[in-house]
């Protein structure tokens, strides 16, 4: 069940968190894995190439020395982004607003375009969004709003690739214990997140993997377009609102005459 053999893999960011975790549980379920990251990785087990997402000809290329080297590419993960929450409306600034959609945008758009280039019929193009593309977060800005635009390139890929079978699915991670959480001193987001998440915790990159892995084999084949949250249950809604039970429903039903 859920076997990658004989499958080709492409990851973006997998030099580190939930690429890196993915990169990891394909290779296990027998893909031949090639990571992309603009930071080199220790890792064995699968090969790295060093590129910057943002620079469309050197991701272009790497496409196409994977598909060269490899023969065929089955798998695409557009992962690779950066995460610049917290940074309020009054705060932000042309550089950020551009940088941030250069990686976490443009970089996955042209992902696809290197993607239909490449990919067999029957391939996948799997994304990774975020809650805060789902839900207004303050602090969001430029982030939330490049997360949003994620979950819907993957609509239109959805569409624009079902004649050739290609499925084109989204994963939405909660607050996920990876470097780029975990690397902010004392990050504030940790507690919140525990309070708030249903699940009372927070998740970890191999959740989010498990997810990619199952969207990447052949048991999910008739599955395009999903936005999938793996978070907890965080997107699902407050985790506290202040009711009280009106007097009509106080036995239990419903009564009118009240
Ligand atoms: P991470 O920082 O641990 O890993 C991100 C990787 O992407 C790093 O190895 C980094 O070098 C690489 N990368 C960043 N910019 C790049 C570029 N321009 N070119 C090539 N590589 C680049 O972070 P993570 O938490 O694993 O995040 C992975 C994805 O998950 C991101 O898209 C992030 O927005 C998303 N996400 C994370 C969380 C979370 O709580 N950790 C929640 C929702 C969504």
């Amino acid at each position: 069940m859920f076997s990658l053999h004989g499958k080709v893999a492409l990851i973006t960011g997998a030099s580190s968190g939930i690429g890196l975790a993915t990169a990891r549980r394909f290779a296990a379920a027998g893909a031949l894995v090639f990571g992309i990251d603009r930071s080199p990785s220790g890792e064995e087990g699968f090969r790295m190439l060093t590129v910057d997402v943002s620079d469309d000809t050197a991701l272009g290329h790497a496409f196409d020395e994977v598909a060269l080297e490899a023969g065929n590419l089955h798998i695409v993960v557009n992962n690779a982004g950066i995460q610049p929450l917290g940074v309020d409306f009054v705060n932000l600034t042309p550089q950020l607003v551009r940088k941030t959609l250069e990686i976490n945008v443009s970089a996955v758009a042209l992902g696809h375009a290197h993607a239909a280039r490449h990919l067999v019929r029957g391939g996948r193009i799997l994304n990774t969004g975020s809650f805060v593309g789902l839900l207004g977060v303050p602090g969001g800005s430029i982030y939330a709003a490049s997360k949003a635009a994620v979950i819907h390139l993957t609509r239109s890929a959805a569409v624009e690739f079902a004649p050739r079978g290609i499925t084109v699915n989204c994963v939405c991670p909660g607050t996920i214990l990876t470097p780029a959480v975990l690397g902010i001193p004392d990050n504030p987001e940790i507690a919140f997140a525990e309070r708030r998440t249903p699940l009372g915790r927070l998740g970890t990159a191999e959740e989010v993997a498990s997810a990619f892995h199952f969207l990447a084999s052949e048991e999910a084949a008739y599955i395009t377009g999903a936005i999938l949250p793996v978070d907890g249950g965080i997107a699902a809604g407050w985790e506290r609102y202040d009711l009280v039970t009106p007097p009509n429903a106080v036995t239990g039903e419903w009564r009118d005459d009240l």
